[in-house]
């Protein structure tokens, strides 16, 4: 069994989180219940900006936050001076609400509304990650009625897909997301945005896939990227401030999952770019990246209480949870695989596979195919590991089933961050039949 950050099995056997026995927190705040590693984030965060401090070069780190997205979690965020994306009006809404520091929010999406890049100008956030052609018009449009200046780097595909262990060079990139770098797109949007009155290309942006596990893949993209700059400096004379090479790093989920320490992708990240831009003859721009898994992926855990059991003979043994596709959709969305332990039986032997099942309607609603564990009664809490990022984020009320609620758990305290939803929450936006209602 892996234990992740401050996690520790106490005398009695059970996981504690953050100094706090996650049995009692799961009888105070109920299950299903995300329950996060504070210490482990700021670590995670520190370990980032620390290999750009050293390495002297400009930077920021961004907390990709669709990752997990709550109002406390941000002003956690901005604590360690973290950056911000965001991808929609409610998760800037939910910026603003936490206080976040504006000129570190930068504005992502492959389609933002009118109305979203309204609030952006509105906010006077840092920075507008720009996706494509009619986002460069709006924002020509906005920027102008408004007479305001912002700051923009173009997203572009750099024709790398990176997946966990491997990664393919496509001459293009089919991706909905962001410039062709190689068709040139990139060149027409950089030609349609750097002479405007009021909208400032700080540089140029990827990112190039998720869960990655070497740093192949972004020492490629970042040369591809550096060319890129280099050819705009002789043919525009522009000179780029800003590379952002986006987020992706991957974490351990299970024991077959390897990754480097951050700070290792992120130094050589740096190597790589010093080195092209020194033989480019230009100066290092100040690096970017947006790490959300990384950050809050492995300071997540999820306790759920075990009830109904379920054995067919001869092939598997079923254990259900009071939670499942409603608060983690990652195993039935794309096969995730995770680790568990029966938090309250730390000391046992592991001598059962089990598969655990959610509580959804859904046969495809399973949260672990095959978990050894220790004998499991109903009522024993299990904690699914890994969960901090996408879980709660991607969490429904299909099957009206209410969402968990998140606690944070840091030096031996524990606080509410997201309260759990109530019945009477999940019916709060539906109205009666035959009655008509204001908009
Ligand atoms: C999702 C996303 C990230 C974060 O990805 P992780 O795999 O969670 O690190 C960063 N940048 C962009 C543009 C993204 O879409």
């Amino acid at each position: 069994m892996h234990l992740y950050g401050t996690q520790a099995i106490d005398g009695q056997g059970h996981l504690t989180i953050g100094g706090v026995n996650s049995i009692e927190l799961a009888k105070e705040y109920g299950t299903p219940l995300f329950v996060y590693d504070i210490e482990l984030f700021r670590k995670r965060a520190r370990a980032f900006q620390e290999t750009f401090e050293s390495a002297g070069i400009g930077y920021q780190v961004a907390y990709a936050s669709k990752a997990f997205s709550s109002i406390a979690i941000y002003q956690v965020a901005a604590q360690e001076g973290l950056s911000l994306d965001v991808v929609s009006g409610g998760e800037l809404f939910t910026a603003v609400k936490a206080g976040f520091p504006k000129e570190k929010i930068h504005f992502h999406g492959n389609n933002k509304s009118l109305g979203e890049l309204q609030m952006a100008f509105e906010e006077g956030i840092g920075c507008i990650v720009v996706d494509n052609f009619h986002e460069i018009g709006q924002l020509k449009l906005l920027s102008e009625e408004l007479k305001q200046p912002m700051n923009i780097l173009l997203r572009v595909t750099p024709g790398i897909e990176a997946h966990t262990h491997d990664y393919i060079t496509t001459g293009q990139e089919d991706s909905k997301f962001g410039f062709d770098l190689n068709n040139g797109q990139a060149d027409q949007a950089f030609e349609q945005t750097h002479r405007h009155d009021y909208l400032n290309v700080l540089g140029l942006h990827c990112h190039i896939g998720s869960q990655i596990f070497d740093t192949a893949a972004f020492r490629l993209a970042a040369g591809k990227l550096v060319s890129k700059m280099s050819e705009w400096q002789k043919e525009f004379d522009y000179q780029c401030k800003v590379l952002n090479l986006g987020g992706g790093f991957g974490i351990r989920y299970t024991e077959e999952d390897q990754p480097l320490e951050p700070s290792q992708y992120v130094k050589e990240m740096i190597d790589t770019v010093k080195q092209i831009t020194e033989d480019s003859g230009f100066p290092v721009p100040e690096i970017w990246i947006e790490p959300g898994r990384s950050l809050v992926g492995d300071a997540g855990t999820t306790l759920y209480t075990i009830g109904s059991m379920k054995e067919v003979p001869e092939i598997r043994k079923y254990i259900a949870v009071d939670g499942g596709m409603s608060d983690n959709i990652r195993p039935a969305l794309y096969g995730a695989a995770y680790s568990s332990m029966i938090a309250n039986k730390g000391h046992q032997a592991l001598s059962e596979t089990y598969t655990v099942a959610g509580k959804c309607c859904e046969s495809g609603d399973k949260l672990i195919e095959q978990a050894t564990l220790p004998e499991a009664e109903a009522g024993d809490i299990l904690a699914v590991f890994c969960t901090g990022a996408y879980g709660y984020s991607m969490a429904s009320n299909y099957n009206r089933i209410a969402r968990p609620a998140v606690v944070f758990a840091e030096n031996g305290k524990h606080q509410l961050a997201v309260r759990r939803e109530t019945h009477e929450d999940i019916v709060s936006l539906d109205l009666e039949y035959g009655v008509k209602a204001e908009l």
